[in-house]
């Protein structure tokens, strides 16, 4: 992070290539004295307008400590989140965040799932659902308004998850692990799904994700992590060509990409699943 990218923000909307989000030096520890863990290591980076950019490491390296610090729910880190010059120690209305878990009211159908945010709002129903059904068009789910989780498969419950998060017009779309529960066909055509979306908001997004393809697939940036303590190991441009279909993936430049990530990665993911068997061992002598 450059002094110069901090100045030259302008206030009010940002322009395209601008940041808009700010990660600046951000360290998080957990517990204190010998038993401390450092989640997040003296991290940085930016994303600009418009910009689509993923965070990929392997589980364990602090990318959700990451997403919890910048959609608000831990306040207490060292360095600085900043939107707008603001620092963000709470959660701040130009972030819509999207959860790993299956987040979708049961109780309630499709169109009083996305249209919640602004039921909160106490804005007026016929108003409501005219902008709840335009996300719910926009995530491809015409026609499933009246229908309830239960009778959905798990990426259409994502897509409900997604369009609830977007129908507030957040500036920042903040995703961790949106669809890790999702087979890899079903991620592959979300992914476009998303791209589309993109394509047609210039959503400033930040995604969180331990799946390569689904990085690459999807992104501008991607900033690779290392394994715990979870520090910024490089930052890759994507410079595959938009807009972009899941097509790509079969295209010698997207394998070189992954084969180019994958070699940073590797030997993260390795060290991890080391210090995971490790730990296995240890448990078993004890146990
Ligand atoms: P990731 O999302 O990349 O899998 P996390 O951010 O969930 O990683 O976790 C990073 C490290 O921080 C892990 O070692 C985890 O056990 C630890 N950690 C995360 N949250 C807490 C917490 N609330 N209290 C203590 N340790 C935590
Ligand atoms: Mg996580």
């Amino acid at each position: 992070m450059t002094s110069v990218e901090t100045k030259s923000r302008v206030a009010g909307k940002p322009e395209t290539g601008q940041p808009v989000l700010i990660i600046d030096d951000v360290v998080k520890t957990f517990g204190d004295a010998e038993e401390a863990v450092t989640a997040v290591d003296h991290v940085s980076f930016n994303v600009k307008q418009g910009e689509f950019v993923a965070v990929i490491g392997p589980s364990g390296c602090g990318k959700s400590t990451l997403f919890n610090i910048i959609g608000g729910l831990l306040g207490e880190y060292d360095g600085n989140v900043l939107i707008d010059d603001e620092r963000i120690s709470g959660p701040h209305p130009s972030v819509g965040m999207v959860f790993q878990e299956e987040s979708t009211f049961p109780w309630r159908s499709v169109i009083d799932n996305v249209a919640f945010p602004l039921e909160l709002r106490g804005v007026a129903k016929s108003e409501r659902y005219d902008r709840a059904r335009h996300f719910i068009g926009l995530v491809g789910l015409d026609g499933f308004e009246k229908r309830f989780p239960s009778q959905l498969s798990g990426g259409m419950k994502q897509r409900v998850s997604i369009a609830r998060t977007l129908v507030s017009n957040p500036r920042i779309l903040l995703m961790d692990e949106p669809f890790a529960a999702l087979d890899e066909q079903t991620r592959l055509l979300l992914g476009d799904k998303i791209t589309q979306i993109q394509q047609e908001l210039k959503q400033t997004t930040l995604l969180i994700t331990h799946n390569l393809t689904e990085a690459v697939q999807l992104s501008d940036r991607i900033v690779v992590m290392t394994y715990r303590p979870g520090k910024v190991k490089r930052i890759a441009d994507i410079n595959l060509p938009r807009p972009r279909t899941s097509d790509v993936v079969g295209s010698d430049a997207f394998g070189h990409y992954v084969a180019e990530i994958w070699n940073d990665l590797r030997e993260e993911a390795s060290r991890g699943m080391q210090e995971s068997e490790q730990v296995a061992r240890a448990d078993r002598r004890h146990g």
